[in-house]
């Protein structure tokens, strides 16, 4: 067992969260693509200190048979945890957390994709979490998404996420490990940007109305941040990998700029139009 202890308060008298951020401020967040060779798609996200991997093999054939749909393909979603990414050793058998969290990122990403393209076949999207420290089910979102976008699987939007909860009374946007534990509960959400259709409403713990409503609106404003970050490390991983830029290699000093920490803190957010 890790020694662990519940922190004096969540929210400072300054107002300011264990780790220092304000109510409204994401986690530093850092999105790859194409980060694994053998998958048709790939990304990783750290989001604090969670860090996830997420492939994506397909459309391809689907085994087993039985499960084939005869006018869409079959999103098949895997979430699964490493043995050393919690404190407590994860046993190594899929947990029912594990099923249920699976169902529910394959629902969240479902409205996006145009799978009725590839009747009978399946997409699988295999997540790995190696280190968890909170919001690991909305940082999955986020990462499967890209996977899913690298593997050229036809799509109307990227689908962000992220996680909005309750400590000491004050809405707080993207928990991290303590926060998750101790706080007063949680809703996780992932929309559809360009509507703001949810595609993924959870809740843990009790918030009156106001607060909820409060809540989802401060969850929106961060899934929009979170999309512009999606957006920027598609074009980070494509904008090198086009034959005009492979002839611009001198340039890459300038590509480096990327490669900075994104500024999350959505009130100085740079967002860009979309195009
Ligand atoms: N957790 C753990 N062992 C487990 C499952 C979860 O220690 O087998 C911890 C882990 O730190 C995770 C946190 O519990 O990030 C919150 O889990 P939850 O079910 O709320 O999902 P999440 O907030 O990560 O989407």
């Amino acid at each position: 067992m890790s020694p662990e202890t519940k922190p004096d308060f969540l929210i400072s008298p300054e107002g300011l969260r264990v780790d220092g951020r304000r109510p409204d401020e994401l986690r530093p967040v850092e999105l790859k693509v194409g980060v694994l060779k053998q998958a048709d798609g790939s990304a990783s996200i750290r989001q604090g200190k969670t860090y996830i991997i997420a492939a994506v093999y397909g459309p391809r054939e689907l085994h087993p048979r039985h499960l084939t749909l005869n006018d869409r393909a079959y999103l098949r979603v895997e979430y699964r945890m490493a043995t050393f990414s919690v404190p407590d050793r994860k046993r190594p058998a899929p947990s029912r957390r594990e099923k249920e969290i699976s169902m529910v990122i394959a629902n969240a990403l479902k409205p996006a994709l145009f799978l009725e393209e590839f009747p009978k076949a399946v997409v699988d999207v295999f997540i790995q979490v190696i280190q968890a420290d909170g919001g690991t089910r909305c940082a999955a979102i986020n990462a499967a998404s890209l996977a899913l976008a690298d593997a050229g699987i036809p799509m109307r939007s990227l689908i962000p996420a992220v996680a909005v909860g309750k400590a000491d009374g004050q809405l707080i946007v993207d928990l991290g490990d303590e926060e998750d534990k101790y706080g007063q509960g949680d809703v996780p959400m992932a929309i559809i940007p360009t509507t703001e259709e949810l595609t993924l409403l959870q809740q843990d713990g009790s918030f009156n109305r106001e607060e909820l409503q409060e809540a989802m609106q401060m969850g929106i404003n961060a899934c929009k941040y979170l999309h512009e970050l999606q957006k920027e490390s598609l074009r980070r991983a494509y904008v090198k990998k086009s034959p005009e830029d492979m002839d611009d290699e001198d340039d890459d000093e300038d590509d480096d700029d990327f490669d900075d920490d994104m500024e999350t803190d959505l009130g100085e957010a740079e967002l860009m139009e979309d195009e």
